[in-house]
């Protein structure tokens, strides 16, 4: 027998309307009869007793062997040998294992009593002289036994049962979609149970009031066995179905049930329809099996809520809602479907709205809006349907079609009459980069790349125009290497600046870290930003040697600050993949910390979503390392990329960090009074709740107005960094900052 046979969820089903069995075991015919005798019409839980005898150690042994569901063994100590009866009891729970069944010793004589030690290891439930069983002893001792066999057996249901569902719980939380999670939920929650795979999961399609019996109104999601031919339909077929009323029942009623022959779990979801999960148990669930189901649907229940969620996110992050286009993201995505499919004959092309950041700065950020919202309508309504129109960057659109479909005279005349915004009526014109998909080597991103090439050179010739890229034009990176150059030779004149920017706690309003952000500034003097030289770097390799200077100049910054009494606070530095590709990078980050005796608390390191999710097999092991160290790890530029729960749960991270963008919007909407803030994006919110029910800490960046923290401290988001805290300063200004604040306890004697 197997060890916990006994404690088989199944077995103890089948055998819940069978006798108890009780094995007899003394060498004396007399005691069996008397035993069977004065136990003759009890009932236990129901229950009536079984009699098994036995009258010597082998006949006792084959007897278990065969019956591994007794519940209670009366077991004389004394027969053929001294000890048999305690040789048994090492038998019964040594050998076979047997830990549930209850065992009762008797003896003849008080002096054979085993010692309180063998009682104890043995787990002997009851040890009586043969005198003092009378019936009514007799009885009771068996009744007791009895409710604890049961109650073992429950436990040990339970626990098995908890682990199941503890691996389903995991299983499911890597699921991707709602789709893929219902499965799971299936496939799961028949484990659970341990029943044959056969039910499904449904949600009503409309929010209104079900209309119960209509079986076409549910959409099925997920379904296995005999449900399984109705995947992709709706439940039509099914209308009347024992099957499909229960899954009404509990949409109606927003519960769960247990019936005959079927178990119905209701999910509720905050950001979706609320899901019932209809399983077949052909059966009514024991007590067991119920407490194990209520169990699992609360465990699984924070699971779907989190998929939802997910998904929505997952939606926006295709799309600009402010010009309700697809984003860079998706229009990537589609060249690159394209590519894959059948790319010759199509066109990529990017149009840039010429000097929009002064007519923006000059009329105000609604009314820049607007004038984008007013430039995507009128190009969208000039293109055909089989053009794609997609916002790519803030005052860049991208187009992409078939080449005869794609003019870009048209597209040009358009601006010609002036665009109408609120009370204005404003002029604009279009630059526009175009390139052929089979003149680009290599994906989607590229092709855009190169279009944007074409786009730089148009400009560059006279604004208002178009160019086709060349591969001759590549010979403008040409620029990106004199650049390289120069960025190389910068890290050895110390033209290289690491700046710091606050980061608040906001139920407190306390600075507890701040973000160092790179400046450079070139040998004329001018600063280039860190948005153009950071990918030249990345690209050149150079951000291997910079991003170590960067760690080492925070780390002995942090030092300095730590020396003047500055106490828990946290330094954020900015880590790109190249750095994840070297080999020894955690190796680095931990002498560094070490080199400036630094708690690895203190640290965290920002790793962009995108970053992390499309590589996620090499930042996985370096992070997990990292981690066991006990640096922090913060997902930056949260919500612009396609992250996958699972992903994020394996990560380990400490903190989302909430993109600008979606900020920026907020700070927006805020100024655009009651009407911005109804159509408030709920992306914040979203991350903010994600993160939370994730146990992670949710921060966001780039706050710039009093409402648009207040408004985020509402929500619950930890903490906040931006302009109205604080713009990104030098070192000398931020000890200043620092100093301020009151955060640098000491002041160091010069
Ligand atoms: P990031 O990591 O998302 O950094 C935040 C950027 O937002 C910074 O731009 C910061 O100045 C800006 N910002 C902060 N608060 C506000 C605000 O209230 N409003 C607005 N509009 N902007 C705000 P910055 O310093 O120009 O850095 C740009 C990007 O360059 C960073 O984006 C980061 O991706 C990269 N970067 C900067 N330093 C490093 C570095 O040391 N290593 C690496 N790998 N990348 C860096
Ligand atoms: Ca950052
Ligand atoms: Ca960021």
């Amino acid at each position: 027998m197997k060890p916990n046979e006994a404690a088989d969820l199944d077995n103890s089903e089948g055998i819940r309307n069978r006798p108890w069995q009780l094995l007899i075991v003394d060498d004396e015919p007399e005691v069996h009869e008397a035993t069977a005798f004065a136990l003759s019409d009890l009932k236990v839980l129901g229950r009536e007793l079984a009699f098994l005898h036995a009258h010597d150690e082998r006949e006792t042994q084959d007897i278990l062997r065969r019956n591994p569901d007794i519940a209670v063994i009366l077991l004389d100590v004394v027969m053929e040998a001294d000890d048999s009866g305690l040789r048994l009891v090492e038998f019964i729970r040594e050998e076979l294992r047997m830990e549930a069944v209850r065992i009762v010793l008797r003896t003849g004589q008080p002096g054979y009593a085993p010692e309180l030690e063998v009682i104890q290891k043995y787990d002997i439930n009851d040890y009586k002289t043969k005198t003092e069983l009378t019936r009514t002893h007799l009885a009771t001792a068996i009744t007791a036994s009895i409710r604890s066999f049961a109650q073992i057996l429950t436990i040990d249901m339970g626990r098995e049962g908890m682990v199941r569902i503890a691996a389903a719980g995991s299983n499911l939380f890597a699921r991707r979609g709602l789709a893929s999670f219902c499965e799971g939920v299936l496939e799961q929650a028949c484990g659970v149970l341990k029943i044959e795979p056969s039910g499904f999961v449904c949600s009503a399609t409309s929010n209104e009031t079900p209309n119960p019996g209509s079986a076409g109104e549910l959409e099925l999601i997920a379904a296995s066995g005999r449900f399984r031919r109705y995947q992709g339909t709706s439940l039509a077929a099914l209308a009347g179905e024992p099957a499909v009323d229960a899954a009404w029942q509990a949409l109606t009623a927003r519960s769960s049930h247990n019936g005959r022959e079927l178990t119905t779990l209701y999910l509720p979801a905050h950001a979706g329809p609320a899901l019932a999960v209809v399983l077949d148990t052909r059966k009514p669930l024991g007590e067991v099996r119920s407490r194990l189901v209520d169990l699992f649907r609360a465990s699984i229940a924070v699971g779907l809520e989190n998929v939802t969620l997910f998904e929505r996110l997952q939606a926006l992050a295709f799309t600009d809602s402010l010009c309700d286009l697809p984003n860079r993201v998706r229009f990537v995505q589609l060249i690159d479907e394209q590519i894959a499919n059948k790319p010759s004959g199509w066109v990529v092309g990017i149009l840039d709205i010429d000097h929009f950041a002064e007519t923006n700065d000059a009329l105000g950020h609604n009314c820049g809006d607007a004038l984008l919202r007013g430039v995507a309508a009128r190009v969208r309504d000039a293109l055909s349907a089989d053009v794609t129109l997609a916002r790519v960057a803030g005052d860049c659109f991208g187009i992409f079609g078939p080449n005869e479909k794609v003019d870009p005279d048209r597209l040009l005349d358009l601006f010609a009459s002036p665009i109408d915004v609120g009370e204005h009526s404003i002029h604009v014109s279009a630059s526009i980069g175009l390139v052929l998909l089979e003149q680009t080597v290599g994906n989607g991103l590229d092709a855009v790349k190169n279009a944007s090439i074409g786009l730089n050179r148009a400009k560059a010739t006279k604004r208002g125009s178009y160019s086709y890229f060349t591969r001759a034009m590549e010979a403008d990176t040409k620029e990106r290497v004199k650049l390289a150059h120069e960025l190389r030779r910068s890290i050895d004149a110390h033209r290289l600046l690491l700046y710091y920017q606050p980061q608040i706690d906001l139920a407190t309003g306390r600075t507890v870290g701040a973000e160092a952000l790179m400046r450079w500034r070139a040998a004329d003097g001018e600063f280039i930003p860190p948005d153009k030289f950071i990918p030249v770097a990345e690209s050149s390799g150079l951000i291997r040697p910079i991003g170590e200077w960067v760690l080492r100049t925070a780390c002995r910054h942090l030092r300095g600050w730590c020396d003047k009494g500055l106490q828990g606070f946290r330094i954020a530095v900015n880590v790109s993949i190249e750095q994840f590709r070297m080999p020894n990078f955690t190796d680095l980050v931990c002498s560094v910390l070490a080199e400036h005796r630094l708690d690895p608390q203190l640290l965290e390191l920002e790793i962009t979503e995108s970053m992390a999710m499309d590589n996620i097999d090499i930042v996985m092991d370096s992070l997990r390392k990292l981690k066991q160290v006990g640096v922090a790890i913060a997902v930056d530029d949260f919500g612009t990329g396609y992250t996958s729960l699972g992903h994020l749960q394996q990560l380990a991270v400490d903190r989302l960090k909430i993109d600008r963008t979606f900020v920026n919007r907020l700070n927006r909407a805020m100024d655009g009074g009651e009407e911005g803030r109804r159509n408030l994006s709920s992306i914040p919110e979203m991350i903010i709740k994600l993160g939370h029910s994730l146990n992670l800490q949710v921060i966001a960046e780039g706050v710039e107005t009093e409402e648009t923290a207040k408004y985020l401290t509402a929500l619950g988001c930890d903490e906040a960094q931006g302009y109205l805290y604080g713009k990104p300063m030098h070192e000398k200004a931020f000890d200043q900052y620092l100093h301020e604040r009151g955060l640098l306890a000491i002041q160091r004697v010069a």
